[in-house]
């Protein structure tokens, strides 16, 4: 499947490359070094994608622990992630790997795909592959890919407890992975509270954000949401929110729904919240 991986140029030296699933990774291009922001599910290699865009050292970081971000860490030689977040990483590679290959092949298969998997996919070794070595991130960590071009971590519990944003402070673009976006999912046994999730929010003031890529997008988004998703937190409430059941696992929680009547100048209408009701 030549086509499996989808490289979109965000800008010269940026690409978000897509698989299916609906999730990117970002490879971001300095003078002397490569940076990688998650390695995505793992189905296919993804490494000699990147290594068709540059033959700079490359960076390897993960987002948070979850799959979708952390399955083809196993093709590179270490890749760093935020320790906060190794229990959601175990937890998804023992108990959640065979029900999101379960969804992901039932979804390919409904869409009509004749290939549902990548031509060398083999579903044992999927299930084993594991992170050869991890290396330990810290907030406010600074990755220099020369020239001056720094890339800097922010540790901001949410999503996962050790989610982590990056900042390129050269093109100014913010990867959250899957911590702020139009679906914030924070209704996951190891996801941080609300009140926690929105006072971290507040670190983001002081950065000159100009564009925010999520993993889960295959768009830059505007900065707008970075306003508006503090007043979403404020609207939310138990009365106003709906029962809701994890796609994949079944977990209950709760959805809250914001419309946005048109305001977005991302072309949104809405912005869809889960949560537990025991961590408001
Ligand atoms: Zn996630």
């Amino acid at each position: 499947m030549q086509d499996y991986y989808k490289v979109i140029p965000m800008t010269e030296n940026i690409y978000h490359i897509f698989e299916p699933g609906d999730v990117g990774s970002s490879l971001i291009i300095g003078k002397d070094k490569a940076m990688l922001i998650d390695t995505g599910f793992g189905f296919a290699n993804i490494r000699p994608v990147v290594e068709s865009l540059t033959d700079l050292p490359l960076t390897v970081v993960n987002t948070h622990g979850h799959t979708d971000h952390t399955g083809a860490n196993c093709f590179f030689d270490r890749v760093w992630m935020n320790p906060m977040d190794q229990e959601s990483y175990e937890d998804y590679q023992i108990h959640q790997k065979p029900l999101i290959a379960a969804r992901f092949e039932g979804i390919r298969k409904a869409a009509g795909k004749k290939n549902v998997w990548p031509d060398d996919f083999d579903r044992m070794a999927w299930y084993e592959a594991d992170t050869k070595e991890f290396c330990w991130l810290s907030d406010g960590q600074m990755f220099d890919l020369g020239g001056g071009h720094q890339i800097e971590t922010i540790f901001i519990p949410g999503h996962t407890v050790g989610s982590t944003m990056f900042f390129d402070w050269k093109s100014h673009i913010l990867f959250p992975g899957d911590n702020l976006d139009y679906s914030l999912w924070m209704h996951f046994d190891m996801s941080a509270s609300l009140t926690t999730y929105k006072k971290e929010l507040g670190q983001l003031d002081k950065y000159p954000i100009e564009g925010i890529l999520p993993a889960h997008k295959k768009r830059l988004l505007s900065t707008w949401l970075l306003k508006r998703m503090p007043e979403a937190l404020e609207h939310l409430s138990l009365e106003k929110s709906r029962r809701f059941f994890h796609p994949r696992t079944g977990q209950p929680g709760f959805l809250y729904k914001e419309p946005l009547n048109g305001e977005s100048p991302d072309g949104i209408d809405t912005i869809y919240i889960t949560y537990q009701s025991d961590k408001m």
